[in-house]
Formats: C-alpha cells, structure tokens, sequence
C-alpha cells in the first residue's frame, strides 16, 4: 500500500496539466475547476479503492461471473445497448442513487456528458425501460462488462470513485469494453512479467477473447492499468511495453482519442 500510496503522489504530479474537473456551482451549471483528487491515475485510485470491497471482482474491477465476453456476444448483439436506427443514437438509461450529493450527482453526469459530446451514446434518465444502469455508492469501484439485462449495478463508492477519468472508465466497462491489458492481442504490445505479479492476481492479467475492431493497441486508454499493477516488489513491472519499455502507460485520466474511437466503432456512429 505504501508504494502505492506514494505513486499516486507522483502522479499527481505528473497529471497535473491534463485534467479538466469540474463542480457545480450554487446554480448546478457546470464549471471546469481545478480538483487535484481528479489527477491521480486510474488504476492506482481503482486497485486503492477497491482493496477492502467485498464485491467479487476480477480484473481488479469488472464484476464476476464471466458469463459472457461483452463485445463479442454469445447471441447476437445482445450484450451491447441498442442503436435506435432513426436517431442513430444508443440509450443507455440509468439510475442514480440519491446516496450521492449533488456535487457527486454532477461529476457523474459531466462524465455521462463526455460520451454525449464526442460519441452517439446516450445516458438517459430511466423511466421505465427494462434494461439499465444503477449506479450506486457500493464498496469499491466496479460495473459489470456489457449489457446484462434488467437492473445492472454500477458501483462508484462516494469514498474513492467519483473522478472523472473512473466513472468514465466504469461506465466503458458497462458499454462492452474490457481493459486494454487483456485484449486478445495484447502479447504484441506488452509483457506481462509474471514473477512481480502477486499470488492470486493472475486472473488480472488473463487475456479475453475480444473483438479489438481494428482499431490500435492503445497504452494511452483510460482502460490500461499501468505498469505497477499487482506488483509484488516496489518499482518492479508487472507490465512493460514492447518493444519500447520506456512508452508511457496507464497514465490516462480521461477517455483517450482512441477510447472514443472504438466507441464510435462497436456501437457504429
Ligand atoms: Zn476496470
């Protein structure tokens, strides 16, 4: 812990002029701040959080049992969120706990708003729909990988979750996607240095059979753990970039250009 403590600490630093956060202001309009607690790397934030959950995650925040690999469904497309073909847009409906505060309440919704803007899916309040999201203040940070069917838990823990980058990493999850570490393809982008990983975090490291959409390996994606994950040993890699070891990774604190990119892709905008 305390390694990780202190890594979050210099990634702060290093964030420090990437992030746009935001507040509500006493109107609810919304302001872009500066909030340190936004600039701290995904994963550190998700593995510290979840440490005490007593939710049964794999992959260190994706929800057990593995019925199904979301974006390559078992039956048609049912694991994806629909596409209303006349609007060409996806919807995604959901509801929000009223544990969360407003200014909570907000930075989800700013997140929502980041697929709105730059992708055709659709976070909608839900009326009545069938299939939807819940997102809770559960132990810990964690959202099942695709559409499930009926009530759906997304958990962004008020304690450790509600940072821009980790709602919109969660609510990937939800759209279908896995981490970029486990895509089928992985082996050619990065090693996977199995001495350093701790005993019985393996499965952290499994690859998935996953459709990767032509689109790039992307070290940069919101959804990459970085290169200390799981570790054993202070400053040991549990993941090194090939064949460049010195490539930056994990270090995202928002959705990628990439991350959007297979949005638009998977749910074809
Ligand atoms: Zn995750």
């Amino acid at each position: 812990m305390a390694y990780l403590l202190s890594l979050s600490f210099f990634l702060l630093f290093l964030g420090l002029t990437q992030a746009h956060p935001l507040q509500l202001d006493e109107k609810d309009e919304m302001v872009f701040t500066e909030d340190p607690d936004d600039l701290v790397d995904i994963t550190t934030r998700i593995l510290e959080t979840n440490n005490g959950t007593t939710e049964t995650l794999m992959e260190g925040d994706v929800m057990v049992p593995r019925t199904r690999t979301a974006i390559r469904c078992l039956w048609s497309n049912e694991c994806l969120w629909e596409r209303k073909k006349s609007e060409n847009l996806v919807t995604v409906p959901y509801t929000l706990s009223s544990d969360f505060d407003s200014h909570s309440q907000g930075k989800i919704k700013y997140a929502m708003n980041t697929f709105h803007t730059k992708t055709c899916v659709r976070f909608v309040q839900r009326s009545n729909q069938r299939d939807y999201l819940s997102i809770e203040s559960r132990s810990g940070c964690s959202s099942w990988v695709g559409k499930t069917g009926g009530k759906q838990l997304v958990s962004l823990e008020k304690r450790g979750c509600v940072y821009h980058g980790t709602i919109q990493h969660e609510l990937l999850h939800a759209l279908g996607f896995y981490h970029e570490q486990n895509r089928s393809d992985r082996d050619k982008y990065i090693r996977i240095n199995w001495e350093y990983v701790e005993r019985g975090e393996e499965p952290n490291f499994d690859k998935e059979d996953t459709d990767n959409l032509d689109i790039p390996y992307d070290y940069s994606s919101v959804m990459h753990y970085n290169r200390w994950s799981f570790s054993t040993v202070y400053r040991k890699e549990t993941i090194t970039p090939i064949p460049d070891a010195t490539v930056s990774i994990g270090q995202s604190l928002e959705m990628s250009a990439i991350d959007v990119q297979r949005v638009n892709k998977l749910y074809r905008c």
